[in-house]
């Protein structure tokens, strides 16, 4: 039965470690997502930019593009491909020191000795760029903000579009017996919000680094009857999905950290994946039984 089972998952792209995670996923009352590339496509647009102080446009897209240049961040991916789709290549300085840090951003040293932030509100307060994050407006899509030699320079607005399924896929999961719906993100409070309420999201987390996920997955362990699954894409997640009851890894370019340390990998980005795990599981403990 179980046998059956698990390949019945594996032939829908679901690769389960293990009979027991089968039934340990039917125990689930808590399903805990994140954000950016797991109920979001995870690809982002530049829609636009501006400008502040002495800055051009020019500059603010040529210095960006070149912190980002080792980035594998989707954000990064984003300002790389507008800087290229606009000047046809990126500019050409080299690159001396490049620093990512995690849940703000980059920063880098060019060859012509300028320094360059690239990131959200807290990374430019952390730096000492700004002394409030209250100084610098946002609004609902991501504001990628960018200073140039620690001075405020301008930033992107981009955006990333919610999966076409993700809203079906949470009533599909209440259906089926998941009591709460939890969202974690990096990303800032408006456009955090916007998301969750879109999806029906029970309660979200914003403004989060890696270890504040790690202490929310904890707190919720602790305090739920039933057990506890992460859904991740597993870029920067790896840590959270290896200490959750049940650890996701979704699509199948997830890092190999991701999905060593998974429970379940979803072979593709396709949310519609989770219901039908569940479904299967459900399938398989009635043929034992
Ligand atoms: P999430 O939790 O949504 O997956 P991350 O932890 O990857 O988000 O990033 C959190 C935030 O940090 C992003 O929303 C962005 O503001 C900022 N950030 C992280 N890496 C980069 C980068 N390479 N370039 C610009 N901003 C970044
Ligand atoms: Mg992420």
């Amino acid at each position: 039965g179980y046998f059956g089972g698990i390949g019945g998952a594996s032939r829908k792209g679901i690769l389960v470690k293990g009979a027991n995670f089968l039934d340990a996923f039917l125990k689930v009352d808590t399903m805990i997502f994140d954000k950016t590339g797991t109920l979001t496509k995870g690809v982002f647009k530049v829609l636009d930019i501006s400008t502040v102080n002495e800055f051009s446009k020019e500059e603010l897209m040529e210095y960006a593009a070149l912190a980002e240049a080792h980035s594998n961040h989707p954000i990064a991916k984003s300002i790389k491909q507008f800087v290229t789709e606009t000047f046809g290549e990126l500019p050409k300085i080299s690159i001396v020191e490049q620093e990512e840090l995690k849940g703000h951003g980059i920063k880098s040293v060019m060859g012509d000795n300028t320094l360059v932030h690239v990131g959200n509100k807290r990374l430019l307060e952390r730096e000492g760029i700004i002394s409030n994050q209250s100084d610098i407006e946002t609004d609902d899509d991501s504001w990628v903000h960018v200073a140039i030699n620690g001075k405020y320079a301008g930033y992107f607005v981009v955006s990333d579009e919610i999966k076409g399924e993700a809203s079906k896929v949470i009533k599909l999961l209440k259906k089926l017996g998941i009591k709460k719906v939890i969202m974690l993100t990096g990303d800032e409070e408006k456009n955090s919000a916007k998301v969750a309420s879109e999806l029906g999201i029970d309660r979200y987390y914003s403004n989060l680094l890696p270890e504040d996920k790690l202490q929310i997955l904890d707190d919720y362990m602790a305090k739920t009857p039933g057990k506890v699954a992460y859904v991740g894409d597993g870029i920067n997640d790896a840590p959270v999905i290896t200490r959750a009851d049940i650890g996701i890894a979704m699509g199948a370019l997830g890092s190999d950290a991701a999905i060593e340390s998974s429970d379940i990998v979803l072979m593709d980005d396709k949310l519609i994946k989770l219901p039908e795990s569940l479904d299967v599981a459900n399938r398989t403990r009635q043929i034992v039984i």
